[in-house]
């Protein structure tokens, strides 16, 4: 791609000022924004499902409430 032709200011890439990392406080991308890589972004996903995990589910209430769900 031939960017930058004659127009200036135009379709730039929006710098993440003061954006960082949360999980390893680097600058972070664009592309993975907030975080500054994939991995930081995977480590966080992983946070969430790990947390996800732990919350209650939306389940219809007195049915899994044993866990009692493989009784097949
Ligand atoms: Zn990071």
């Amino acid at each position: 791609m031939s960017a930058e032709s004659g127009e200036s200011k135009k379709a730039q890439v929006i710098p993440l000022k003061g954006n960082k990392c949360p999980i390893c406080k680097k600058q972070a991308s664009y592309e993975f924004r907030p975080f500054c890589s994939k991995r930081c972004a995977d480590l966080d996903l992983g946070r969430w499902l790990d947390g996800a995990y732990r919350l209650p589910t939306n389940e219809a209430p007195g049915e899994a409430e044993a866990g009692a769900e493989d009784e097949d």
